[in-house]
C-alpha cells in the first residue's frame, strides 16, 4: 500500500462519520504552533515576523492537548517556529499519541538527531548494539555520544522521549538540494543535517516525511532529483505545496522596491506549470495529497478553498481564516466555525473572492478539498481510494551520481551564502538580486517555507481593494 493501512483506515473513518451525521465544517488536520521561536532565520519567514518569538510566548502544554481534543482532527501537524524548542515536545507528543491522533512533527531537522539519541538512551540495552554500530559506520553519531547512550543513567531513562510509531512522522522541511536549500534557511550546513537526520530516523525505526515549497524560481529538474534523493533513502512520504504570494517577503518587496509581485511570485498560472508533472511524480514517489489535489495544482481542474479543514493554533488563538492569512484569532475552534464568514475566501470557478486569495492554491487550503469531495466529480472516491490503496513506488535506486547532484552547495566547497546576501542587501540588487537565478548568480533566497506566512501589514489596503473590487460598477 502506498500509506499504511491503519492510518489510511482512520482518516476514512473520521470522513465517513462526519458525511453521515451531516457535520457541514470539521477539521481533518490540526496545524499546532506551541511557540514561534526558532533557531533559524529563513529569509521571509512569516511566523517569525508576525508573532512573538520569545520563548516566554508559548502555548502551554494543556492548552495545546486541550485544543486538539477540542477540534478533534485525526491528524495534528506541531510546527513553529521550531518545534523542537518547545520545552515539553516529548510530552506533547506524547499526549496526543494517547489520543489517538497522527502526528507530524515539522521541523528544519536541525535538533532531530539530538532527540533520537535521547530516545536511544532512554531504551538502551545490549541488544541495541548493533543499531548503535550502524549509526557510528556511517557518521551519524560520535563514539563519544554512543558512550553516553550507553551510560545512560536513571534520569535519561526515565525521561520522555519521542519514540517511533506508526502514528507518528517526523515532517522534515527541504526546499530542494543542498545549494538551494541552504540558501533558503540562510544557513549552510542545514541541507547536510537533514540528510543526516532523516538516515538516522530510517535506522532507529521512525517514519519520515519530507514537506517542500515550490516558488518561482523553483528549477522542476531539481525537484525531480531531490525527490529521486529522498526516495533513494526511503523516505515514507512527500508533502509538495506552491508558495503562496501574500506574505510579508511581499510587502517587503512591494514597499521596498516598488515593484509587481508577479514579477517574482507564483501565480496561478506559473504552479499550473510547475506542476503539470505532479501526477507523473505520485507515480514515481510517495506523494502526500489526493489524486484531486494533484489534479488540481496540475491545472485540470478547480477546487474550491475548505481552509477550515486544516485550521491554525497558536498562541492567540484560533487563526482566521487560515494557516496563511490573519483577519483574526478566536478562543474556540467552533467559535471560530461560526463566526468567520467562509464564503468571502477562496476562488470558485476561477474568480477570487477576496484578492489576497487569488493566486492561492496551497495544500492547507485546497488539499482537504479533494478528500472532501467539495467538488466532486464522477470517480473521484475511485481515484482518491486506488491511489492510497495502490502499490507503493519502490525506492530510487542510490548511486553515487544522485549524491553527487545531491550535495551540491556547501560541501563541495560553494560557498555560496556570503556572495548570496551581499547580493541582496546591496542597494543595487533590486527585485532581480533578491528574488532571480540566472546562470552567473546564486539561486536567492525564496520566501521560506514549511511555517509559511501570514503578514498582517498589507490588510487595510486589501481591505480598501476588496471594499472598491465589491462596489456596483456604476457608483
Ligand atoms: S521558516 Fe520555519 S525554520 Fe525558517 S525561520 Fe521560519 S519558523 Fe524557522
Ligand atoms: S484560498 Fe488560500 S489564502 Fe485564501 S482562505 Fe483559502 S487557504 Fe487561505
Amino acid at each position: 500500500m502506498r500509506f499504511p493501512f491503519a492510518l489510511t483506515a482512520k482518516i476514512a473513518r473520521h470522513i465517513i462519520k462526519h458525511k453521515l451525521k451531516r457535520t457541514p465544517k470539521f477539521a481533518m488536520v490540526l496545524q499546532l504552533e506551541p511557540l514561534h521561536t526558532c533557531n533559524l532565520t529563513c529569509t521571509g519567514c512569516g511566523r517569525i515576523r508576525e508573532y512573538s518569538t520569545n520563548l516566554k510566548d508559548m502555548v502551554p502544554l494543556e492548552k495545546c492537548l486541550a485544543v486538539a481534543a477540542e477540534c478533534a482532527a485525526p491528524m495534528v501537524s506541531i510546527c513553529g517556529g521550531e518545534p523542537l524548542i518547545y520545552p515539553k515536545i516529548e510530552e506533547l507528543v506524547n499526549g496526543l499519541l494517547d489520543q489517538k491522533r497522527v502526528i507530524y512533527i515539522c521541523t528544519n531537522g536541525v535538533f532531530m538527531r539530538k532527540k533520537m539519541r535521547d530516545y536511544l538512551a532512554a531504551i538502551y540495552s545490549p541488544e541495541g548494539e548493533p543499531t548503535l554500530k550502524q549509526l557510528i559506520a556511517e557518521n551519524l553519531i560520535t563514539e563519544k555520544e554512543a558512550d553516553a547512550i550507553r551510560k545512560a543513567d536513571a534520569t535519561a531513562k526515565a525521561k520522555s522521549v519521542i519514540r517511533p510509531t506508526q502514528w507518528l512522522y517526523w515532517n522534515v522541511h527541504v526546499d530542494g538540494l543542498e545549494f538551494t536549500h541552504d540558501l533558503i534557511v540562510e544557513r549552510e550546513g542545514v541541507f547536510k543535517e537533514c540528510i543526516a537526520a532523516i538516515k538516522m530516523a530510517k535506522i532507529c525505526g521512525y517514519q519520515v516525511a519530507t514537506n517542500t515549497t515550490v516558488y518561482r524560481e523553483t528549477d522542476v529538474t531539481e525537484i525531480e532529483d531531490m525527490f529521486k534523493f529522498l526516495s533513494s533513502l526511503e523516505v515514507d512520504g512527500h508533502t509538495i505545496s506552491p508558495g503562496y504570494d501574500y506574505d510579508a517577503a511581499k510587502k517587503d518587496m512591494v514597499k521596498r522596491l516598488g515593484k509587481n509581485p508577479t514579477e517574482f511570485f507564483l501565480t496561478r498560472d506559473m504552479t499550473r506549470q510547475k506542476f503539470a508533472k505532479i501526477q507523473e511524480w505520485g507515480k514515481h514517489f510517495t506523494i502526500f495529497g489526493t489524486p484531486v489535489y494533484q489534479e488540481f495544482l496540475a491545472g485540470k481542474r478547480e477546487l474550491t478553498c475548505t481552509a477550515w479543514a486544516i485550521p491554525t493554533y497558536n498562541i492567540k488563538g484560533w487563526k482566521a481564516p487560515c494557516y496563511l492569512m490573519t483577519d483574526g484569532h478566536y478562543d474556540g475552534y467552533q467559535e471560530m466555525l461560526t463566526k468567520v464568514n467562509w464564503e468571502k475566501y477562496g476562488v470558485v470557478n476561477g474568480v477570487a473572492r477576496d484578492p489576497r486569495c487569488e493566486h492561492c492554491m496551497v495544500h492547507c487550503g485546497y488539499d482537504p478539498s479533494g478528500a472532501l469531495g467539495t467538488n466532486y466529480q464522477s470517480g473521484d472516491n475511485w481515484k482518491n481510494f486506488s491511489y492510497n490503496f495502490g502499490t507503493k513506488p519502490k525506492p530510487y535506486p542510490t548511486s553515487p551520481e544522485l549524491a553527487t547532484r545531491a550535495f551540491n552547495g556547501a560541501t563541495i566547497g560553494k560557498g555560496h551564502l556570503a556572495k548570496a546576501k551581499a547580493v541582496i542587501n546591496s542597494p543595487a540588487a533590486g527585485a532581480r538580486g533578491a528574488f532571480s537565478h540566472n546562470e552567473e548568480e546564486p539561486h536567492a533566497p525564496h520566501v521560506a517555507s514549511h511555517c509559511g506566512t501570514g503578514d498582517t501589514s498589507e490588510r487595510e489596503d486589501l481591505r480598501a481593494k476588496i471594499k472598491a473590487a465589491q462596489r456596483p460598477e456604476n457608483s
